[in-house]
């Protein structure tokens, strides 16, 4: 292995790559489920360098792990333990190549943190929508590679529908410059939607085009709580039909998830509880381009209706951009409130919005007869249909212990659950290392060995994030 660090280490030069020393920041998933240990860390910070580096991982056959802010929820971005992977962070490219005001369009490298790029459209009078409550150290690259989700999918889609082209560098050390404005362009295969979502398996992402948006006159946010599930979906629809598409964001959380933010962030209990604990609060959002009173009339008229309909009990709209933050702030704390409790087993799920409330309903009672005292942290994008349906220990068992125990019983109960209903196992987090298996046994088979030829097209020596995913 010295060879090819010796080749590494003069193509890059001394900051490009690290080696021996503290490496734990990028052999730790955010989780810290995964503890890993890397050959060495390379850091690039030009497309040129990335190839050169692929050229030398495949002349000496080393297998790379692509790292972005390593904010990934699956174990895809920190290396095995063998100590003969190598770390491929893209944390040095970071330019911001152009912003196309006429075209509503933004070139970035993989490596700008996502807040960064917000705030560069935001600087152009525009709107970057991506948005997630791990923005301030996740990656343009790390959101394509993961076709990253987060809150304003309702309106503006997730990361794959923001993109219109980009530069990749494949296995072999090739760039294929396929950065474009283009909003139509049907020129065969589209090999950037193959590159989405591929989670460093296929190739590296080192720069895009993506689109902007027009900025919004008005933001408002509500909370509202809801007796059930039902009423939530009940509220999704009648906000839709009000608010069209001004509604940009609609989230929920179960009384569980606010009570642990409550327990666990305690600097945080006051906001915890603007309204009376109930089953289900609704964050609502509603993004309007006429002008703020227009708004405030939609979002009254629309929180009016719902309580004559008797699916809401309670709301409270922001009064000011700190409150709305607050509330956002609330909703976002939720993971790292689960992070400071311990492992928990999460299920990133997607179900037609009209299935949930029946899913959550025999999800909860099956969970509380398989082990009582068992805790359900039930919150996410229900307006995607995305939830995040995560299961605690009950108090007192060590979550070692009980995930030890329970993750494979527990899954396979959520799992069958959502496959009964058409739904999937992964909703934006990806595939990672965690789902892996769940996706060999779950996967429509021609599907399943459609991607394995394509991996082994792109990748023949397989050394591209091996064992993630496919
Ligand atoms: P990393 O974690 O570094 O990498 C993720 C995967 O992409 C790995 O497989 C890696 O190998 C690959 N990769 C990274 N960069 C590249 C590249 N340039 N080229 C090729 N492959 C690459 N996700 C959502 O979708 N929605 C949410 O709402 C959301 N909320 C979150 C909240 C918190 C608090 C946290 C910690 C995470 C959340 N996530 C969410 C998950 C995570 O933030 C996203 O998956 C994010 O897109 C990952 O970006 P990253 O730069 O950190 O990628
Ligand atoms: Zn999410």
């Amino acid at each position: 292995m010295s060879a090819f660090l010796d080749a590494l280490r003069a193509r890059l030069g001394e900051p490009g790559l690290l080696v021996g020393g503290d490496l734990s920041a990028f052999e730790t998933d955010w989780r810290k489920r995964y503890p890993g240990r890397a050959l060495a860390v390379a850091r690039p910070a030009t497309t040129e360098e990335v190839a050169a580096v692929l050229q030398l991982c495949q002349a000496h056959r080393v297998p790379v792990v692509p790292q972005g802010g390593n904010t990934g929820l699956v174990g895809g971005s920190t290396p095995d333990d063998s100590g003969q992977q190598l770390v491929l962070s893209l944390s040095r490219m970071k330019r911001l190549r152009e912003i196309d005001v006429a075209n509503a369009s933004l070139t970035a490298e993989a490596g700008c943190v996502l807040a960064d790029v917000q705030a560069a459209a935001a600087g152009a009078g525009m709107l970057f929508p991506l948005s997630l409550a791990a923005e301030g150290s996740c990656t343009l690259g790390g959101n394509l590679a993961t076709n990253a989700g987060g809150t304003q999918v309702l309106r503006y889609g997730n990361a794959r529908e923001l993109c219109l082209g980009l530069e990749v560098v494949t296995a072999a050390g090739e760039v294929w410059q396929g950065l474009s404005g283009l909003r139509k362009d049907n020129t065969g295969y589209d090999l950037r939607d193959l590159f989405i979502g591929s989670e460093g398996t296929l190739g590296i992402i080192t720069a895009a085009t993506m689109k902007l948006y027009p900025a919004p006159k008005e933001r408002l946010t509500a909370l509202a709580a809801c007796n059930s599930p039902d009423d939530a979906v009940n509220l999704l629809r009648l906000a839709r039909e009000r608010a069209g598409d001004a509604l940009t964001g609609f989230e929920v959380m179960n009384r569980a998830s606010l009570a642990l933010v409550a327990r666990e962030l305690p600097q945080l209990a006051q906001l915890a509880q603007p309204l009376d604990a109930a089953a289900w609060t609704v964050l609502l959002e509603l993004s309007d381009a006429e002008s703020a009173e227009h708004a405030r009339q939609v979002f009254e008229g629309l929180l009016e209706a719902a309580f004559e309909a008797g699916i809401v009990q309670d709301a409270a709209i922001a009064q000011s951009l700190q409150q709305a933050r607050d509330f956002w702030h609330l909703r976002e704390s939720i993971p790292l409130a689960q992070a400071q409790a311990g492992l928990n087993i999460k299920h990133d799920i997607a179900l037609p919005v009209s299935a949930i409330p029946g899913f959550v309903a025999e999800m909860d009672a099956a969970l509380a007869r398989y082990l009582p005292g068992i805790e359900v942290i039930d919150f996410g994008h229900l307006g995607d249909g995305n939830l995040h349906y995560n299961v605690q220990a009950p108090a007192g068992v060590a979550p070692a212990a009980f995930l030890a125990a329970h993750e494979a019983p527990i899954n396979a109960m959520v799992y069958d659950a959502v496959q009964r209903r058409g739904g999937s196992i992964s909703a934006e987090h990806g595939i990672g290392r965690l789902k892996r298996e769940e996706l060999a046994q779950r996967k429509d088979p021609t599907a399943l060995a459609l991607m394995q030829s394509i991996k082994r097209a792109l990748d023949p020596l397989g050394l591209l994030n091996p064992g993630r995913l496919v």
